[in-house]
Parts: C-alpha cells; sequence; structure tokens
C-alpha cells in the first residue's frame, strides 16, 4: 500500500521526521505549480530561488534513498493545482492514503483541505516540525487575545531557556538592549550576505518564462545569490554569524544609500523556506556571545527577531485569519504609486529601498517599514495593494509572515493589534537614521511649500486626516499636539503641499 507525502516548496525542512529513513511504500510528491507562482506577481528571483531549492531538496532525498514525483513548471502532464496533480500521482501509484504537513499559509491550508474532501482519501496532517510555537496552540492563544509583543517574548525567552541566568532573570539584568541599539552607519557598505554564491540558473529561467509565468524584478539568472540548499543556508548563517552579527544590534536601526543589507542576516528565505531551523540559528548567535566574538546587546537584538517576532506575527495570522486580510481601519483607498513598480523617484530613501528590492528581492526591515511602508501608511494607500506588492516582491515574502508585518505593523490597518502606534515618521527620522536626505531634490526641513520633504507633507496631513482616532492613543498624543498647536496659516500650507502631492503622487 503506497501512501502519498506531500511537500511543499516552503516546507524543505531535511531534519523533519519523515525522512529519518526510507521507505519503499512511501512517495513524495512535490510540484511547481501556477496556482502558487500566480496569486500575486512574484519577484522573478523567488520563483526561481524557490524552485532550485525545491529542486535539490528534491535531488537531495533522492539520493538519501526516498522516492519522489516531482512535477517540473514545464511538464507536460503538470496539471498545476495541488488537487489535479494529487489525484493523478494518486492513481498512478495506486496510493491508498496520502499525508501532508500543516501549510504556514490560510490559503494553501484551505486549498489542501478542500484537494482532501475532493480526492475522497484518508489524509493525515502532521507538524511541520520547525516552529517555536505549536501552531494550535499559538491560534487558539491569539484568537481569544493578542499580547504585546516584548511580553511575549519574554515568555518564550523564559520557556526556552535563552539568555536566562540561574535565577530566572535576563541574563545582563534587561530584556533589551533598545537604547543601544539605534546608531547610524557612516562607514563602508559591509560585504554582502553570500560573497562567494553565484549560481547560473538560466536553463531554469528559460522554463519558467516559457511556461508564460509573469514575474517582476531583475532576474539575475545567471548570477543568483541566494542558498538553494541547506549547506549554501550554513554556510550564510556562519558567514553572518563572523562579520555583521557583532554589529547587528547596535546598526538594526540604520539604513544608507547602496548598502541594501548593512548588517542585516539576508537568512529569512533560508529560514522561510526551513532550509534552517530557528533554534539553529539562534544556537549560533548565543553560541557567538558566549566565545566572546559577538556583544550581548547584538545577540539579544538579534535573537528577539527570530524567537520574538518570527513566531509573534505567526501567532497574529493564525489566531485572526482570515479577518485580518480585510482589515482597514484607516480606510485607506489610494492605489499604489506607479514607482514602486520601477523605483523612478525623486524622492532618494524611498527611491534606493525600491530599486534594491526590484534588483535584490530584499530590502531590509527599515526599509520596508520606515520608507517603502511609512509612506504608503502616510499617503493612505489601500492595504490590500500594499500586500500584494510586499507579497511578490520579496525572496522571503508568505503570508504568514507578510500580512501581520504589512496590514498590521507597518499600515496599522488592523487598528493596533500587533503595534500600539503607527509607524509613522517624517524626514527627520530618516535624516538620523541614514545618509539619504544630504543630496536629495527635496528639502528635509521644510514640511510644506516648493520642494518640501513629501515626507514631512503627508507626515501632518496623516497626523490631520487621523487626529481624531489618535485622540484615545497615548503613544499619539506628542505628534497631535504638535500638530494642533500649529499656526492655521501653517496648518493650510502642509494640507496643500500634502494635497499637491497626492495629487501627483506617481511623479513624486
Ligand atoms: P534580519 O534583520 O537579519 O533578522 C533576522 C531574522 O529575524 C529574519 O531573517 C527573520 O526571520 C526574523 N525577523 C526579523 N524581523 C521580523 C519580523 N518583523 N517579522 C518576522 N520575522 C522577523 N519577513 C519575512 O520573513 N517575510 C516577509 O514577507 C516580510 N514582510 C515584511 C513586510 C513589512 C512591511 C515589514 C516591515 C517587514 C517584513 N518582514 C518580513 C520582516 C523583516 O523585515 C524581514 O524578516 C527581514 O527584513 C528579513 O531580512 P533578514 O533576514 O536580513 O533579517
Ligand atoms: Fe527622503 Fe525627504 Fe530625505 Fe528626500 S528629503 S531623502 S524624500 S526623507
Amino acid at each position: 500500500m503506497t501512501t502519498l507525502r506531500l511537500i511543499l516548496g516552503d516546507q524543505l525542512n531535511v531534519a523533519h521526521s519523515w525522512f529519518r529513513q526510507p521507505d519503499r511504500d512511501v512517495v513524495y510528491v512535490m510540484m511547481e505549480i501556477r496556482s502558487e507562482t500566480d496569486y500575486v506577481r512574484h519577484h522573478a528571483q523567488k520563483v526561481l530561488a524557490l524552485f532550485a531549492s525545491m529542486r535539490a531538496f528534491a535531488e537531495a532525498i533522492n539520493k538519501a534513498g526516498h522516492r519522489v514525483r516531482y512535477y517540473r513548471v514545464g511538464d507536460r502532464d503538470n496539471r498545476h493545482t495541488f488537487v489535479d496533480n494529487l489525484r493523478q500521482t494518486i492513481k498512478a501509484e495506486r496510493a491508498a492514503c496520502w499525508e501532508r504537513m500543516e501549510a504556514d499559509e490560510w490559503r494553501v491550508e484551505e486549498a489542501l483541505a478542500a484537494a482532501a474532501r475532493e480526492l475522497g482519501l484518508p489524509c493525515q496532517v502532521v507538524d511541520a516540525e520547525h516552529f517555536l510555537t505549536k501552531r494550535e496552540e499559538i491560534r487558539a492563544a491569539f484568537a481569544s487575545r493578542v499580547p504585546r509583543m516584548e511580553y511575549f517574548y519574554r515568555g518564550m525567552r523564559r520557556r526556552l531557556g535563552i539568555l536566562i541566568d540561574a535565577k530566572g532573570e535576563p541574563v545582563g539584568g534587561k530584556w533589551n538592549f533598545d537604547a543601544q541599539n539605534r546608531s547610524r552607519w557612516d562607514g563602508t557598505p559591509p560585504a554582502p550576505a553570500w560573497p562567494w554564491l553565484i549560481h547560473d540558473l538560466r536553463e531554469l529561467w528559460h522554463e519558467i518564462q516559457s511556461a508564460g509565468v509573469a514575474t517582476i524584478g531583475d532576474p539575475q539568472a545567471d548570477k543568483l545569490r541566494w542558498p538553494i540548499n541547506r549547506r549554501e543556508a550554513r554556510a550564510g548563517l556562519a558567514h553572518f554569524i563572523a562579520h555583521a552579527l557583532p554589529n547587528f544590534g547596535a546598526y538594526q536601526d540604520a539604513m544608507r544609500e547602496h548598502s541594501p543589507l548593512i548588517f542585516h542576516s539576508a537568512l529569512s528565505f533560508a529560514l522561510n523556506t526551513k532550509m534552517l531551523s530557528p533554534m539553529e540559528v539562534v544556537q549560533a548567535a548565543l553560541d557567538a556571545f558566549d566565545e566572546g566574538s559577538a556583544p550581548l546587546s547584538a545577540v539579544e537584538g538579534f535573537v528577539r527577531q527570530i524567537i520574538g517576532w518570527r513566531e509573534f506575527v505567526r501567532g497574529v495570522y493564525w489566531g485572526r485569519m482570515p479577518a485580518y486580510a480585510k482589515t482597514n481601519c484607516l480606510a485607506a483607498d489610494r492605489k499604489l504609486p506607479a514607482w514602486y513598480w520601477t523605483g523612478d523617484t525623486a524622492m532618494r530613501c524611498v527611491g534606493d529601498a525600491v530599486r534594491n528590492s526590484l534588483s535584490l528581492a530584499y530590502a531590509h526591515h527599515i526599509q520596508r517599514l520606515m520608507l517603502t511602508g511609512n509612506f504608503a501608511l502616510l499617503a493612505g494607500v489601500d492595504p490590500d495593494e500594499v500586500d500584494a506588492w510586499y507579497l511578490g516582491i520579496y525572496i522571503d515574502a508568505f503570508e504568514w509572515v507578510e500580512l501581520p508585518n504589512t496590514r498590521g505593523m507597518s499600515q496599522y490597518a488592523d487598528g493596533g493589534l500587533l503595534g500600539s502606534k503607527p509607524y509613522a515618521a517624517g524626514a527627520n527620522y530618516i535624516g538620523k537614521q541614514s545618509d539619504y536626505c544630504k543630496g536629495c531634490k527635496y528639502d528635509p526641513k521644510r514640511r510644506a511649500g516648493v520642494n518640501a520633504c513629501p515626507f514631512n507633507a503627508l507626515y501632518w496631513n496623516f497626523i490631520d486626516r487621523h487626529s481624531e482616532r489618535f485622540e484615545s492613543n497615548p503613544r499619539m498624543a506628542l505628534p497631535r499636539r504638535a500638530w494642533l498647536a500649529l499656526s492655521q496659516a501653517e496648518k493650510e500650507a502642509i494640507r496643500q503641499t500634502a494635497s499637491e502631492y497626492l495629487d501627483r503622487i506617481d511623479a513624486l
């Protein structure tokens, strides 16, 4: 009796108990399908890296003795949906049942549950053995109440015994070192994440194009720099720990033109496809701390991202879907400016972030939050449009992590469920954290009139538009009071500049 086991493109976890030993009665099924390439327009490098990683994974488990049925994007018998490919594989293999891991995304979970009903065969769903929290547990907990991230994170530290001393207190006497982690970076750009890595994927790119998959961004098919197997992902982790982690804390909020990475790890693709496990990444950082090669402020800051934010947003997603995907508490309804697809804007900061995103399928967190996200928030762009952009453009974008970060953290569309205040800022913040404003066409000191920085005019306009809503938010009291204290003439000038900018938003 044959059992089929479905492996999704983001389930490349070779440490999963499924793969402990080969079983001739088990056939693993993997598929490159149009229902997955087409639900949003993805970055070319995302499609390339995912398919190349899936192929490498299939080859690796096959070499280890497992049987694999792999559907390539251009295969004639590829029916391009989960259910159709499963149906024909079940028939060909005379399978009596099938198994799958829990999907990370709501859309995929729904599609697979529907497939199970349609196929009518027994189907077992197992844990993906990747996250540090069980999906059902975190779903139930976050469905009843979403905690503040800080308290969730402290709970995780205690539960996992990470950076906790013998008395149960945080190592170093503090839970976080945020105050030390806001420096500006004025040095030369550090090396890229995978300086040695170059994949020639022109053949695969040809297959993807011949199949008619529409993508965005630069494919870099002859020199793709993302890891496509566990060995490469591990090497990237080691490189980050040795070269960037010591500075990760101090410069985690910094931005610098032509420096897409600063000291970030670029590990999100390897993590989200499960080539790396969160615990091994955390352990590598903890080892660096124990060996004295990285300071506590850096290690704590990094660990917080993995056991804190990453698990936390997953809780928000599973606890609040499907309603979460429709939240729009600020009633934002504008279209995304055209330059999000080209980088063609005179605003030096956000232009650099968009161009990085198009050429690398990557931008670091502060660029995503305080440039592209911040601009969309201030301009009142429809969160559906913002979501589709983020979900498509980034190599690491899978809905469980993209949606809460975009709708919640960056667009405040959930009304403060995820974060206690909108991440809205003008040129003052951007200028402090980066070198962007020097030489920009716009004047970072002006909030109204000719060449006033659009972030400034739109920031005050945002506070004005939502003044009533923010009245009850103590964390917005300061900017609200500052707005109310302006003279009528100043307010009018800002409103007028903001309105002009919004009228020609595609040409800013
Ligand atoms: P580092 O800065 O080196 O951080 C290390 C790791 O911590 C990351 O690889 C990631 O796994 C985790 N991490 C850090 N911040 C977060 C966070 N806020 N939420 C979840 N995990 C986090 N992350 C994604 O993985 N996929 C997305 O689609 C995604 N979309 C985002 C959209 C917006 C608007 C914003 C503001 C953030 C988004 N993030 C997303 C979170 C974060 O920006 C990326 O995880 C990070 O930039 C990836 O680069 P890195 O690996 O160099 O991260
Ligand atoms: Fe960005 Fe404004 Fe600074 Fe120009 S002046 S780089 S638009 S913040």
